[in-house]
């Protein structure tokens, strides 16, 4: 990658896109088409299918009909998995085009897009077309007039959900093992980050995926989003994005058909400091990339840092230091560490978060305000708020932006105690030299992953998935396939 070429893809226009129906390109049934806006200038980039209910039902209708002909699920193993592998090889191939263009539409800082978008996906959807032939049923301990055969059978239609702030990454955390294990699949992407994710499909046609085994919807949640919820068609959601859209699908499903609805959400994750860390610049300096890189928009972010009352005024001082070195700006530039905000309602949200921290009290450490108002785009300041108590609306409530409070505490006990005083049990990590109270804070705090002198960067070898109010279910590793299959028993007299 280098910065020639991320420029010579960011001076190309961007043609329309529509909806990806059985294997064809389709308008929205009634001709709306939706502005896309770049939060890089708040310039129109370019449009996409506003989708109304008759397509989400005329997607549901062709990717049921793939799955009942079997024309995937009835492919021998191999077949399939030689097209997911040319499909991951395409998304490889066109790595640093589908970057550009993610980043144009969601504001991502290219540094990180790169891997983190087409780079994950690509690996994903790899590791899941070499895992297809290696998943076996079973035979149960029966007695020797019974054979009990526990088989692993394809869902169905499967009706994936997609947020925006990684939505190749995310897309094939979904597409990877619900392909994989014979399903067919509408997707939905976000309003706000469609445009890779919409190439990223196009790619798997491309790479000999039979037509309607794949298809992509654009529109509004509320609308598109909210058919795929309550059609009697769909057989399970996997969905990734806010608390209260996981509300509704539940709802929705209550609703209509009772289809299986897995749900990733947001976290309030702790970050958690003690005294003797092994190396407390490291801490810093990773604290600080931990909640800002992508603005704070990261799922997982330590947007919560929670530091022994004896180092907390040089700690906060060091992750001031190393948050001023990061720089924000063009997210297309490769010297930028910090992109966009990915829309101007997330801007204005994340600002009210800030009012809100400094009227219950919180003291601004760093930041704080909207910058780069020249540009038209949506750039804000990475924001430490000091002072955050247990009850503050900066501990209680997710942001999802580049703001990061932080909290003092006296003892291990009042460590585990705070990480656990949201409804949220998404991350964590503990700094610490001292190995028993490593595994303490693994067991105490209540999270899907907890890192261990570390933040983030686990790799697709290992689930990623909440508890509490961060969700059900899990994205990552071959755990993920279970969500994508049913169990079948086959009890057989002898
Ligand atoms: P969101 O819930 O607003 O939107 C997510 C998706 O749901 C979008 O595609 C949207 O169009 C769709 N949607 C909206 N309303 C709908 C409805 N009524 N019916 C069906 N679909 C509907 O979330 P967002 O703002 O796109 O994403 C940010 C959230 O996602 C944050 O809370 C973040 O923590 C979470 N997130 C979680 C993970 C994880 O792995 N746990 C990863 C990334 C993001």
């Amino acid at each position: 990658m280098d910065q020639q070429q991320i420029d010579t893809f960011r001076a190309q226009p961007v043609s329309a896109f529509s909806h990806l129906i059985d294997g064809k390109h389709v308008p929205a049934s009634d001709g709306g088409t939706m502005d896309i806006i770049s939060p890089i200038d708040g310039q129109v980039l370019t449009t996409t299918a506003k989708g109304t209910t008759a397509d989400m039902e005329a997607a549901i209708a062709s990717a049921r009909a793939a799955f009942e002909d079997g024309r995937w699920a009835g492919q021998p193993p191999a077949a399939r998995k030689k097209v997911l592998l040319k499909w991951a090889d395409l998304i490889e191939a066109n790595a640093l085009e589908l970057a550009v263009l993610g980043v144009r539409d969601n504001g991502t800082e290219i540094g990180m897009a790169i891997k983190a978008e087409p780079g994950s996906a690509a690996g994903t959807i790899r590791y899941y077309a070499e895992a297809l032939d290696k998943i076996y049923g079973e035979i149960a301990p029966t007695s020797s007039d019974i054979l009990g055969m526990i088989h692993k059978e394809p869902v169905g239609v499967v009706g994936a959900i997609i947020p925006w702030n990684f939505p190749m990454m995310i897309g094939a955390w979904k597409l990877g093992p619900a392909l994989a294990m014979g399903n067919s699949v509408v997707l939905k992407p976000s309003e706000t980050a469609s445009l890779s994710l919409m190439r990223m499909c196009e790619l798997a046609l491309e790479a000999g995926l039979p037509s309607g085994v794949l298809n992509a919807v654009t529109g509004e949640g509320k609308v598109v989003g909210e058919a795929m919820g309550l059609s009697m068609d769909v057989d399970v959601i996997v969905f990734t994005g806010s608390g209260g859209t996981g509300r509704r699908l539940m709802e929705y499903a209550a609703r209509s058909n009772m289809k299986r609805v897995y749900l990733e959400l947001g976290g309030k994750s702790p970050n958690i400091v003690f005294a003797d860390a092994p190396n407390l610049d490291e801490a810093a300096q990773v604290a600080a990339g931990g909640i800002f890189r992508n603005s704070g928009q990261v799922c997982v972010a330590g947007s919560r840092l929670l530091v022994e009352a004896s180092i907390h005024d040089d700690f906060v001082a060091a992750v001031a230091k190393a948050t001023v070195q990061m720089r924000v700006g063009d997210p297309l530039s490769m010297e930028t560490h910090i992109g966009a905000v990915n829309s101007e309602v997330q801007l204005k949200a994340n600002l009210r978060f800030v009012k809100t921290a400094t009227s219950e009290g919180g003291k601004i450490a760093l930041g704080g305000t909207q910058i780069l108002q020249e540009t038209g785009g949506y750039y804000m300041e990475p924001t430490i708020v000091t002072g955050v108590t247990r009850d503050a609306t900066l501990t209680q409530k997710e942001v999802f932006g580049p703001v990061l409070g932080v909290t003092p505490f006296e003892t291990e006990a009042k460590a585990i105690a705070l990480a656990n005083a949201t409804v949220y049990g998404l991350a964590g990590a503990a700094w610490t030299s001292n190995l028993g109270r490593a595994h303490r804070m693994i067991r105490g705090v209540r999270t899907g992953v907890m890192h261990i002198n570390t933040y983030g960067g686990a790799d697709g070898t290992v689930p990623l998935g909440g508890v509490g109010q961060s969700g059900n279910g899990s994205d990552k590793s071959l755990h993920a396939i279970e969500k994508y299959v049913s169990l079948k028993t086959a009890w057989i007299k002898l």
